[in-house]
C-alpha cells in the first residue's frame, strides 16, 4: 500500500501528514527553508506558520518595510490547522452570530449588518489575495448548505434565515426534497442556504500567502521550532539551534500555544487543542458526481455542536469531516491510526453516500482546532510589557478570522483606531481552564452534554 493511502501513524510533526491538502499544494515535496542558526537580533519575531502568523508577517511587513521581521515554524508552512482544515470560508467571528441574531430580533438592523461586515471581513481580505495578488488556492464562491436533523436545528437554521433576509441577502430554507436535488444525501430534514461564503484549497491559501511573505521582505525559517520563550522588554526565543531577541513577538501557535515555555503563564490554560478528524476519497467521476445532484458542488455543514462537514475538492474528492472533538490530557497531539473517529467518519461517509461504496478512502488525517472555553477567539498584546501579540482560539472557523486577525494584529502595534465591532475579541484573555486532571474531566462531561444537546 502506497505511504499516502495509511492513515498517520507518528505524531503530528512527522515526514508525512497524510493531508490530501498538504499534499496537493507540495509542501512536503519541497525542500524545507532553511532553519535558525546562531544568536541574531530582530524587530519583530512571529512564531507559527498558518494563516495567522502568515497575515500578521505579511501585513507588518508591508506596513513597517523597514523592520526586520522573522517568522519561525516548528514544522512546514501550513502544516497546523491551515493546511488541514475544510477549506470553508465563512461568515462571522465565532461569539458574534447571537449578537448579530439579537440585534435583529430588537429591530437594530444598521448594528448588526455592522458586526456581520465587520466579523465578516476576512473574506474580502482572502479574495483580494485571490483575484488581485495572485494566491492561487482554488478559490471558488459557492451557495453553503447547512443541514438540519432535528427540529430544534431548523428551528436554528430559520432564525438565521430571518437575520440574512432583515441583512438584506439571500437564503433559502431547503426542505428534504428540494435538498436532495442539491445534493442527494439521506438523513436531513433540510437545509438552509447560505450566502457570500467560498470553498479554498487551505494548504494552498498557506503556500500562497508564503509567496506575498517572503516578498514583503519577511525572513521565513522552517524547522524551527521555539522551545523556550522569555519575556521582557526584550523577548528571547530559543529553538534547537539558534536564538532571536527582538523588542516585539507575534504568536500565531493557536491551538499549540499551551506546549510554549513557562513564562507565558498569561496564556497557558485558556486555548485549546480539540482533535478533528478527516478523510478523503478517490476522485469522483463526472457521472458519478452528476449522480449525486452535486453538479453545484456546494458544501455541507450540519448544525449539531459536532458536525459533519462534507464538500468536493477540485479534482472532486468528497472530503468528509467533523463529528469528533477529542481533548487529550494535557492537550497531547494524538494521530494514531485506527484512531476511532476514521472509522466513525467512513461509516458516515457510506451512509450519507450509499452509492460511493465501490470509491476508496485515500485519505486520512488529524487535525487541532484551537478553541477557548468561552468559543470566543482572543486578539491582542499581551504579557508584563505588552509586546507580546497573540491571536487565536477561532474555534473551528479560523480561516476568515485568522486572516482578518493578521491585520488587526498589525493595527494593534501600528497604534490605528480599531472598530468598535472587534471589542469582544479584543485583549481579552479567555477564561482559564483548572489545570489536569480537572481540565480533561470538564471536556468528557462538557463532550456528553454536547452530544445529548445534539440529539435533541
Ligand atoms: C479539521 C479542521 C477543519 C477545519 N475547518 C475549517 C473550515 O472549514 N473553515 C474555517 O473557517 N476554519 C476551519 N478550521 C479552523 C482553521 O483551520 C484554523 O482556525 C486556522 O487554520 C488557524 O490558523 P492559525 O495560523 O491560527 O493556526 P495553525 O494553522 O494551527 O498554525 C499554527 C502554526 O504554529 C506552528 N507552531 C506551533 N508551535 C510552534 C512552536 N513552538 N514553534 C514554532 N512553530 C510552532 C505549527 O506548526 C503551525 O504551523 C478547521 C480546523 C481543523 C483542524
Amino acid at each position: 500500500m502506497d505511504e499516502r493511502d495509511r492513515a498517520p501513524t507518528g505524531s503530528f510533526f512527522g515526514p508525512r501528514s497524510h493531508c490530501h491538502w498538504i499534499e496537493s499544494a507540495g509542501i512536503e515535496d519541497t525542500v524545507p527553508l532553511a532553519s535558525l542558526q546562531g544568536d541574531q537580533a530582530a524587530d519583530v519575531v512571529i512564531v507559527g506558520g498558518g494563516y495567522t502568523g502568515l497575515s500578521a508577517a505579511l501585513h507588518l511587513a508591508e506596513s513597517f518595510p523597514e523592520r526586520r521581521i522573522v517568522l519561525l515554524e516548528g514544522a512546514r508552512v501550513g502544516y497546523g490547522a491551515s493546511g488541514r482544515n475544510c477549506g470553508l470560508a465563512l461568515p462571522f467571528i465565532t461569539g458574534a452570530e447571537e449578537t448579530v441574531h439579537d440585534l435583529v430580533d430588537e429591530g437594530r438592523i444598521d448594528e448588526a449588518r455592522k458586526i456581520f461586515e465587520a466579523t465578516s471581513a476576512g473574506i474580502g481580505i482572502i479574495e483580494e489575495f485571490v483575484t488581485k495578488r495572485g494566491v492561487d488556492c482554488e478559490w471558488e464562491p459557492v451557495e453553503s448548505l447547512y443541514g438540519a436533523i432535528t427540529a430544534r436545528h431548523q428551528a436554528k437554521l430559520e432564525r438565521e434565515q430571518r437575520t440574512y433576509a432583515a441583512l438584506g441577502l439571500e437564503a433559502t430554507w431547503l426542505p428534504e426534497n428540494a435538498l436532495r436535488q442539491r445534493i442527494d444525501v439521506a438523513g436531513y430534514r433540510g437545509a438552509l442556504t447560505v450566502p457570500g461564503s467560498t470553498m479554498i484549497n487551505p494548504a494552498k491559501l498557506a503556500t500562497g500567502l508564503l509567496g506575498l511573505v517572503r516578498a514583503a521582505g519577511v525572513e521565513v525559517h522552517e524547522e524551527s521550532p521555539v522551545v523556550d520563550i522569555t519575556a521582557g522588554k526584550t523577548v528571547h526565543v530559543r529553538t534547537p539551534r539558534g536564538s532571536l531577541r527582538a523588542p516585539m513577538l507575534v504568536l500565531g501557535t493557536n491551538a499549540y500555544t499551551h506546549h510554549l515555555g513557562q513564562n507565558l503563564g498569561f496564556l497557558r490554560g485558556r486555548v485549546f487543542p480539540v482533535h478533528s478528524f478527516s478523510i478523503a476519497s478517490a476522485p469522483l467521476t463526472d457521472t458519478q458526481v452528476a449522480a449525486l445532484s452535486w453538479g453545484g458542488r456546494q458544501p455541507f455543514v450540519d448544525v449539531r455542536n459536532f458536525f459533519d462537514v462534507f464538500r468536493l475538492t477540485a479534482d472532486n474528492r468528497v472530503l468528509l469531516s467533523g463529528g469528533g472533538g477529542f481533548f487529550y490530557y494535557g492537550g497531547a497531539a494524538m494521530d494514531e491510526k485506527g484512531h476511532r473517529d476514521y472509522a466513525r467518519l467512513e461509516s458516515r461517509f457510506h451512509q450519507l453516500f450509499p452509492a460511493l461504496a465501490d470509491v476508496p478512502i485515500t485519505h486520512r488525517w488529524a487535525g487541532h482546532v484551537g478553541t477557548t472555553l468561552d468559543m470566543t477567539p482572543t486578539i491582542g498584546a499581551f504579557g508584563p510589557d505588552q509586546n507580546i501579540l497573540f491571536a487565536g482560539g477561532y474555534t473551528g472557523h479560523g480561516v476568515t478570522v485568522a486572516v482578518l486577525a493578521g491585520r488587526l494584529l498589525r493595527d494593534i502595534v501600528a497604534g490605528e483606531p480599531i472598530d468598535s465591532a472587534y471589542d469582544f475579541v479584543l485583549n481579552r484573555k479567555p477564561p482559564r481552564a483548572p489545570g489536569e486532571p480537572l481540565t480533561s474531566l470538564g471536556f468528557a462531561l462538557f463532550t456528553r452534554y454536547l452530544r445529548w444537546d445534539d440529539a435533541r
